[in-house]
């Protein structure tokens, strides 16, 4: 009873506790100094993190071997999107194989709650999401993710093949 006692009064007063936090702070400092190979935390943004490949993150719009977008604006994507937060303005191409095409594809990432649902219901294997988490922009309008953005920016190095040819596909009757 008196130790519980002891303890209320110590309580009392901010300075023990202030003592220890700062002793704890002070032991992983000098610890983390003396061996940073197992530090938890990454000097980020100079050293990021690795995720696997099989993250789900940042959407990726896949392209053909031409470099033009594989998707077909049937709108499945947007459609089963929880978030609707995929806008697409589909228009005919001139080619007769290729059925439509996006003349416009957004997606607003901060509406986003990466479900994958757009990944799973793409019948031509047009939209993906990779390992990419990063999502950092200086004001809201670059958040809404356009086709330049999905498809062609630098990270990409030219834009992701997908693995769906088009002549298969044509053969299949799809
Ligand atoms: S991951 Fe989910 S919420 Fe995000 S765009 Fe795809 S379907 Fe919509
Ligand atoms: S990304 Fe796939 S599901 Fe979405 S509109 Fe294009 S072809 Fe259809």
């Amino acid at each position: 009873m008196s130790v519980v006692q002891n303890k209320s009064e110590l309580s009392k007063w901010y300075l023990p506790g202030i003592l220890t936090g700062l002793g704890i702070t002070f032991r992983h400092l000098v610890k983390n100094l003396f061996n940073k190979k197992q530090m938890l935390t990454l000097n980020y943004p100079e050293e990021k993190y690795e995720y696997s490949p099989r993250f789900k993150g940042n959407h990726v719009l896949t392209v053909k071997k031409d470099g033009s977008l594989r998707c077909t604006a049937c709108m499945l994507c947007a459609t089963n999107c929880p978030a609707e937060c995929i806008n697409i303005v589909a228009s005919e191409h001139t080619d007769p194989k290729v059925e439509k095409y996006p003349v416009k594809y957004e997606i607003d990432i901060l509406r986003c709650v990466f479900c994958g649902f757009c990944e799973e219901a793409c019948p031509v294997d047009a939209v993906r999401m990779g390992p990419e988490w990063q999502t950092p922009a200086p004001n809201g309008s670059k958040f809404v993710y356009d086709i330049n953005h999905l498809a062609y920016r630098p990270q990409l190095k030219g834009g992701i093949q997908s693995i769906v040819d088009d002549d298969e596909r044509h053969k299949s009757g799809i």
